[in-house]
């Protein structure tokens, strides 16, 4: 290692953080707001299956994101797994990006297909279309890329693919909550977008997530597809998953509602300042905020070269530690390594050079709306101290 260990011993004496800062964390709406709409549900007795505040959340949530037809769901996860189903992937491929969280290639396992890991661009965080295309073969059923860090993929030409060879697109929105690109929301890309609601999320119902249809038809497949496969005649049409949200996770997310514009405003902020900060800093590069798109600033990654800052990302992350700065490697490994798809072909890693490469120096450094600006401030000049003290 670089930094000598009188000066780590330096920097976290000096620029240490009392209270430990970690990668997120929720913006809890006032407790005695939630209280006043849990008084609406106490009484009733109806917590879950569809209650009031499920129905309202999902018409305001159909309003704020300007994407008709959404479907609450008890986490993104099961809503993915929903999704696929409802395109019948059973048996087939389903092509997908190797970085991104687990989640996206699990669903694609518990829907019934094989996950496909078709590598990202060099510039871009998200899934090529061109190595999309290169991966398509006669059992493919589906196309499921990622707005990783809420950074929009390349949809034109996702669907420019999709549409050649007669493919479905279902985006993992799951970082994608708000986002729009040219004004319009990025959810109504593609035939399906699936968002999810975790606590780590900029959006939370503590545990949710949902489906956002294109019609009104694909819509009530997955209200069935959500509650075990019951169709509105209360027969079983489908193997469907428990995947219904409750009305005390409803309740959170319509509070949650009032506050996200503010939310989002802060996280954009602090990413300026962010990048600002770690602009000119020899082996830390940051992604630019992506031009004609409202992004929601779900999450900062920087990407560290090792040989320029002078540590390696684990080291950089270890030090950050120390100083009480909890730093996450959002998303190392790549899925293509985990032990379930590793025997896969598509999950060789000389195939999958540049998700490799992100992977292996991606660190994301702590964002919410209500962390400091003087947060910011102290745990880039870490960064900056160890670039030029190392
Ligand atoms: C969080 C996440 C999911 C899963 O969402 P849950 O609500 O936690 O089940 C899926 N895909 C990606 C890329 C995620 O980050």
């Amino acid at each position: 290692m670089a930094v000598l260990k009188a000066n780590i011993r330096e920097i976290v004496a000096e620029h240490g953080f009392a209270a430990p800062v970690h990668v997120t964390r929720p913006t809890m709406p006032p407790l005695a707001d939630y209280f006043d709409l849990l008084a609406e549900v106490w009484p009733t007795g109806s917590i879950s299956n569809g209650g009031a505040l499920h129905q309202r959340l999902e018409e305001r949530l159909g309003e704020y994101l300007g994407a008709g037809h959404v479907s609450l769901f008890g986490n993104g996860t099961s809503a993915l797994i929903a999704a696929l189903q409802s395109l019948d992937v059973a048996g087939g491929e389903v092509i997908t990006t190797p970085f991104t969280f687990a989640a996206t290639a699990h669903a694609i396992h518990f829907s019934g297909a094989t996950p496909v890991f078709a590598d990202v661009g060099v510039d871009s965080v998200n899934v090529d279309p061109d190595r999309i295309e290169a991966c398509i073969g006669p059992k493919t059923k589906a196309i499921l890329p990622v707005h990783l860090y809420g950074m929009p993929c390349d949809t034109g030409g996702i669907q420019a693919v999709a549409d050649r060879h007669g493919l479905p697109v279902v985006y993992d929105a799951a970082h994608a909550f708000g986002v729009r690109v040219g004004g319009r929301s990025i959810l109504l890309e593609g035939d399906l977008s699936v968002i999810s609601f975790h606590a780590t999320k900029p959006f939370s119902t503590v545990e949710g997530g949902a489906v956002v249809s294109r019609t009104s038809a694909a819509h009530d497949v997955m209200e069935s597809l959500k509650n075990f496969g019951l169709s509105d005649g209360g027969e079983i049409v489908a193997p469907g998953v428990n995947g219904k949200m409750n009305e005390l996770e409803a309740a959170f997310g319509l509070l949650q509602l009032d506050s996200i514009d503010e939310e989002i405003d802060l996280r954009r902020s602090l990413a300026m300042m962010y990048r600002s900060e770690l602009e000119d800093v020899p082996g830390i590069a940051c992604l630019p905020e992506p031009s004609g798109v409202d992004w929601n600033g779900a999450y900062f990654p920087v990407f560290v070269d090792a040989d320029r800052f002078g540590m390696t990302r684990d080291e950089l992350q270890g030090i950050l530690e120390r100083c009480n700065v909890f730093a996450r490697s959002y998303f190392y490994p790549t899925c293509n390594r985990f032990p379930c798809y590793a025997q896969e072909p598509s999950a060789n890693p000389g195939g999958l050079v540049n998700a490799e490469r992100w992977s292996a120096r991606v660190l994301c450094l702590p964002m919410y709306g209500m962390l400091e600006y003087g947060a910011v401030s102290a745990i880039a000049g870490i960064i900056r101290w160890l670039q030029t003290n190392g």
